[in-house]
């Protein structure tokens, strides 16, 4: 591993502390502050408004309002396209400054940063694009009857995101819920405050009504709580821990909101022997170690087939031995700091774990530097699948090396967990990986490919690793109520 120097930027300006309510950035209401990281350095950048349930009563209150009265409630279809399209171009006038500031508050590096940004202006653009083409149906209904159906805003909606893809996440949220009509108070993850709060003033430039988009940041238990409890709220949609999320079912129960969930997984990616070694070698690398492994999709599980196994880890280690880590704004590096010391120490739990049950470590398992939250690419060979380190979300630069021998066996190993986010087989047999595609129980599958996600592509889990899609259209089902209205002729 080699260690990338120091970026000669200097720190983003951060511009804005509060929280966006009613189009008016405020205090909060019981004045409650928390101190955000950089996690290259471990030290305090910032001292960021936590929202309690006071606010979240405002925001619901505000983003009420703004659905049912005043101009978002009037606005055209096409108008909200263009007020959509046109902070998709304010977010790409500013997305070297956006980029700078997420890898500075999350850690990711400069490089990953500009591309999310490219994935927020493309996801902005995409469900602009569907603001007018949200569309019902007419259906030939026994009788002298006409029945047509209209697909309108689920209401109020509260949006929980993660740290892991600050703006990414909040991009896939908004998107079709504005394209859908809606109003959204949105609570980000308490490691990343900064970056939505920067987008909310690019929102309110571009000119989105009070009450349309609301932020609030805050602590889960408490903000993100609030939310999920509130009466006025119509749906939360959570992209988070799996854990959270049964907490947060429970609590929606209570007044039967609409929920839907984007989870964990334990990607299972299966190198067959017939693939172009290359490329699968690079694709594995890349599978598990982009953004520090933490990524709901990282390809955690690498099945290798036995006949290339000792190659192919051999590979593997070597390249990530020479993995640049180091300052996330230098453009040279390749891996910055993990999120927080509470990951970083979940991720060398791990590591431990890994080793007492018996599983070879290959290369890194150390902590990076002594500064920052910083941790080695790591292999763990001839891992069985019930070690805790083949069964359990990491989230952290960590693969287990699982060898097999045949499809059927692979196919069923795969499936042996209770997540099912993606899966990826390299092969160059168009029959092994059409039956993988089939079988295995994941809502994406990449074949000799692996995170490639746009947003006009559904995604989301089976099993344990959510519950509805976001993306493409799939999205727009979940942001709208189908109302079906029937009218006597004659
Ligand atoms: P992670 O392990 O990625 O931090 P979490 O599920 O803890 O996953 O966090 C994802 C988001 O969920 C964050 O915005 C966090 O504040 C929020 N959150 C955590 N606990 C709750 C809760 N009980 N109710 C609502 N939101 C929560």
């Amino acid at each position: 591993m080699v260690q990338t120097a120091t970026a000669p930027s200097s720190a983003p300006t951060i511009r804005q502390t509060q929280l966006l309510i009613d189009n008016q950035w405020v205090d909060p209401v019981e004045g409650g502050s928390f101190e955000t990281y950089n996690p290259a350095t471990g030290e305090v950048i910032a001292t960021v408004a936590a929202a309690t349930s006071a606010d979240v009563d405002k925001a619901v209150k505000s983003a009420r309002k703004a659905l049912e009265k005043g101009p978002w409630s009037n606005m055209s279809a096409s108008e909200r396209g263009r007020l959509m399209n046109k902070l998709a171009d304010l977010v790409e006038r500013n997305a070297l400054e956006l980029a700078t500031l997420e890898s500075f508050n999350c850690g990711k590096t400069i490089s990953d940063s500009k591309g999310d940004l490219a994935g927020v202006v493309k996801t902005l653009r995409y469900y602009a694009g569907w603001a007018d083409k949200v569309e019902g149906r007419t259906i030939p209904v026994d009788g002298n009857f006409l029945s047509y159906t209209l697909r309108q805003p689920v209401g109020v909606v509260g949006q929980i995101i993660p740290w892991n893809f600050p703006l990414l996440m909040l991009a896939w949220k908004w998107g079709p819920a504005l394209a859908c009509g809606n109003t959204i108070v949105m609570k980000p993850a308490e490691q990343t405050p900064l970056t939505a709060l920067r987008v909310a003033e690019l929102a309110v430039e571009a000119g989105f009504p009070a009450g349309v988009i609301n932020i609030l940041n805050g602590f889960g238990e408490t903000a993100g709580a609030a939310l999920v409890n509130h009466p006025d709220v119509d749906k939360i949609a959570f992209t988070g821990h799996v854990d959270t999320a049964k907490i947060i079912q429970r609590q929606a129960a209570e007044t039967l909101k609409r929920t839907t969930f984007e989870l964990g997984g334990k990607s299972p990616n299966v190198i067959f022997a017939d693939a172009d070694l290359e490329q699968a070698v690079a694709g594995a690398f890349h599978a598990i170690y982009f953004h520090g492994g933490q990524c709901c999709t990282a390809g955690s599980r690498l099945f290798v087939e036995d006949r290339i196994h000792q190659e192919f880890v051999e590979r593997l280690a070597e390249k990530a031995k020479a993995r640049n880590i180091g300052d996330p704004l230098n453009p040279s590096t390749e891996q910055g700091p993990q999120v927080s010391q509470e990951q970083l120490d979940k991720i060398l739990h791990y590591v431990d774990l890994g080793k007492s049950q018996g599983a070879k470590l290959l290369t890194g398992g150390e902590r990076f530097g002594d500064k920052g939250y910083f941790i080695e690419p790591t292999i763990f060979d001839n891992v069985q699948d019930d070690m805790a380190i083949a069964k359990d979300e990491i989230f952290g630069p960590v693969v287990s090396v699982l060898p097999f021998k045949g499809v059927e066996e692979v196919i069923e190993r795969a499936n042996n967990t209770s997540y099912g986010l993606a899966a990826a087989i390299w092969t160059k047999n168009i029959d092994k990986a059409h039956l993988f595609a089939k079988s295995v129980k994941a809502g994406t599958v990449w074949v000799n490919c692996y995170h490639i996600v746009d947003a006009n592509t559904p995604f989301g889990g089976f099993k344990m690793s959510g519950q509805g899609r976001e993306n493409g259209e799939a999205a727009i089902e979940h942001y709208t109520e189908l109302k079906t209205v029937t009218v006597k002729l004659g």
